[in-house]
C-alpha cells in the first residue's frame, strides 16, 4: 500500500513519523494508501526550506516567476485527466465534476501568470518641489495554506499560485482525507521547473496545523475548512501576529419567486445540492419559495427529480453524484436526517436506505428532500455537507430575505426571479458574500474574489483573484528626491506644501 510523502526543498520524503491513518476510497470502502501525521519538527524542515529559497526568488524579476507559471499551466492542462482521477478516487466525486475543479483551478493559475501587472505600482511625479512617490507591493515572506478535502486540487490552487507569483515561498498542509491529488499537483509543479523550497508539502492533522500556526518565519495563513476550526485558525494565528484569511463553513439559500419559471429553478437546485453529493461550500441546502403556490409546485417538479438521481462510483460515467468522503461524513449526514424526522420536517424523499449493488461499503447516501424545514430545526441551522436539499416555504420576499440575514453564515446565496427589480434589490442588501441572480452556484471566476460574510469567513480578505494578491502582498510606499534639490538646511516643522 502506498504511503503519502512529505515535499520538502524539491523531494519527496518519507515522514518519520509514528502516527498516521488511512486513506479510503469512498465508493467501496477500501483503505488505498496511508497518510503519515507529520510532527512539528518535520513542518520545521519546510519552513526552513521555504525560508531558504526565499531572497533568490522574491527578488527573482516578476515576468521570470511568471514563466514558471505559464509552464505549470500547461503541465496542469496536459495531466488534467490524471488529476481529476486522484480527486475522485479519494473524494468520491464524479469524473466530469473532478475535471471542473481542475478546469477552476488552472484559472487561478492563469490568473497568476498576470503577476508583472498585477505587481505594478503606482507613481505621482512632484508631491513636493522635485520629490516623488511611488507605492508598490513587496511579498511577505514564507507563508502557508491549509485547505480542506472538497477540493484536494483547487483550494490549494486559490492559494499558492499567487502566493508565489506574488514572490512568497510556500508551505501547504492538504487534507488528510484526499492527498493523493494535492500531490500530483505538486510533482507537476516542480516539473515545471520552479527552484527547490519554493513549494513544500507536509501532511499532517492538528500538531502540524498548530505548528504552521505559531511558527515565527511563517507570516501568514490561509485557511479553508469549516467554521469552528477557521475561527480557531484566525484566533490563534493572528495572536501570534499572522495575517490570516480563513474561510469556514456555509448554509447557502436559494430563493425562488412565484415568477420564476419552476422546471429551471428545480433544475438549478438539483445541480447545486446534490452535484459533489452536497459537498460544496457553495452548494445550495436550503430552497426558499415565497407563497404557498410556488412551494408547492417547486416540491412537485423536486420530488421526481430528486428520486431520479444517478447515483454511482466516478468510473460510471452516467453517475451525476458520488458518495461522501468517508464513514463518519455518511453517519453524521444520516444522522442528520434522522434528526430532520425527529423534529418534525416533512421527509418527501428518504436518501437512507440506498445501496449500489457492487459497492455495498461505499458511503453512499441518497438524495434527500425534506419538506416544510423550519428555521429552528437543527437541520435548518447547522451544516449538513450531504445531498439533503431542505424547502423552507416563506410567505413574502422581505420573509425570505430577513431569514437568509439572521444566518450565521453568509457565503453564497441566488435568487430565482425575472424581475429585475426584486433581482437588484436582493443583489444589493443581502449579507451574503457571493450572491446569483438565476446563477445557482455563484463562485467568482479567477480574475474576481472569493469569499463569504460573516462566519463564513474571519479575516479581511477574501481569497485569489485581485484579494489574493493584497493578501500576500504588503505595500510599500517610497518618497525621494536627488541632492541637488535639497536647498533648505535642518527643517523642523512637519512636513507639508506651502
Ligand atoms: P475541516 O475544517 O475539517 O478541515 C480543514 C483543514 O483543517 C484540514 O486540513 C484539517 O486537517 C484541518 N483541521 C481539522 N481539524 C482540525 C483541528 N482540530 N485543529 C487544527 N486543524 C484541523 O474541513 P473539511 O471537512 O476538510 O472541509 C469541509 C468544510 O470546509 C465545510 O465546512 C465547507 O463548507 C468548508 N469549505 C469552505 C470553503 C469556503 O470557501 N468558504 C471552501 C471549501 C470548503
Amino acid at each position: 500500500m502506498e504511503t503519502i510523502r512529505n515535499a520538502i526543498n524539491g523531494k519527496l520524503v518519507q515522514s518519520s513519523s509514528s502516527r498516521s491513518q488511512p486513506v479510503f476510497n469512498p465508493a467501496t470502502g477500501e483503505e488505498s494508501a496511508v497518510l503519515p501525521l507529520s510532527s512539528a519538527a518535520e513542518l520545521d524542515e519546510a519552513v526552513a526550506a521555504a525560508k531558504a529559497a526565499l531572497p533568490a526568488w522574491r527578488d527573482m524579476p516578476p515576468l521570470k516567476r511568471a514563466r514558471f507559471m505559464f509552464r505549470f499551466k500547461e503541465l496542469l492542462d496536459a495531466h488534467a485527466e490524471d488529476i481529476a482521477r486522484a480527486i475522485s478516487k479519494e473524494h468520491g466525486k464524479t469524473h466530469d465534476d473532478a475535471l471542473g475543479e481542475v478546469a477552476r483551478g488552472i484559472e487561478v493559475v492563469e490568473f497568476a501568470c498576470g503577476i508583472p501587472h498585477l505587481l505594478k505600482g503606482e507613481f505621482s511625479r512632484n508631491v513636493g518641489p522635485a520629490i516623488d512617490s511611488y507605492a508598490d507591493r513587496q511579498p511577505l515572506g514564507v507563508v502557508a495554506g491549509i485547505t480542506p478535502f472538497n477540493f484536494p486540487a483547487m483550494v490549494p490552487l486559490w492559494m499558492y499560485p499567487i502566493a508565489v507569483a506574488c514572490g512568497n515561498t510556500f508551505v501547504l498542509k492538504p487534507s488528510e482525507r484526499d492527498p493523493s491529488a494535492p500531490m500530483l499537483v505538486y510533482e507537476l509543479f516542480q516539473k515545471a521547473g520552479f527552484p527547490d523550497g519554493v513549494l513544500n508539502v507536509v501532511h499532517g492533522d492538528k500538531e502540524v496545523v498548530d505548528a504552521i500556526l505559531d511558527h515565527p518565519d511563517i507570516k501568514a495563513v490561509s485557511f479553508v475548512g469549516s467554521t469552528p476550526i477557521a475561527e480557531y485558525v484566525y484566533s490563534r494565528g493572528t495572536a501570534a501576529g499572522k495575517r490570516v484569511q480563513a474561510l469556514g463553513g456555509a448554509k447557502n439559500h436559494m430563493v425562488v419567486l412565484p415568477d420564476a419559471d419552476i422546471d429551471k429553478a428545480a433544475d438549478a437546485l438539483m445541480g447545486a445540492g446534490y452535484g459533489s453529493a452536497g459537498e460544496r461550500c457553495m452548494a445550495i441546502s436550503v430552497a426558499v419559495p415565497v407563497g404557498e403556490e410556488t412551494a408547492d409546485k417547486l416540491v412537485a417538479a423536486l420530488k421526481p427529480r430528486v428520486e431520479a438521481l444517478k447515483i454511482g462510483p466516478s468510473t460510471d460515467s452516467e453517475a451525476e453524484m458520488g458518495p461522501l468522503v468517508t464513514k463518519q461524513a455518511q453517519e453524521r449526514v444520516l444522522g442528520y436526517i434522522d434528526k430532520g424526522v425527529q423534529e418534525g420536517a416533512d421527509l418527501v424523499v428518504d436518501g437512507r436506505g440506498f445501496s449500489l449493488q457492487g459497492y455495498e461499503n461505499g458511503y453512499f447516501v441518497g438524495g434527500t428532500l425534506f419538506d416544510r424545514v423550519t428555521t429552528d430545526m437543527t437541520i435548518y441551522k447547522e451544516e449538513i455537507f450531504g445531498p439533503v436539499l431542505s424547502v423552507v416555504r416563506t410567505n413574502s420576499y422581505d420573509e425570505a430575505v430577513g431569514m437568509i440575514d439572521a444566518h450565521e453564515y453568509g457565503n453564497g446565496t441566488a435568487i430565482f426571479t425575472r424581475n429585475g427589480d426584486a433581482a437588484r434589490d436582493f443583489a444589493n442588501r443581502i449579507e451574503v458574500g457571493m450572491v446569483g441572480v438565476n446563477v445557482p452556484i455563484p463562485v467568482p471566476v479567477a480574475y474576481h474574489s472569493f469569499g463569504g460574510w460573516k462566519r463564513s469567513l474571519f479575516g479581511d480578505h477574501s481569497i485569489y483573484g485581485p484579494e489574493g494578491v493584497r493578501f500576500y502582498t504588503r505595500l510599500k510606499t517610497v518618497t525621494t528626491r536627488w541632492p541637488d534639490d535639497i536647498h533648505e538646511g535642518a527643517v523642523f516643522t512637519f512636513p507639508s506644501m506651502k
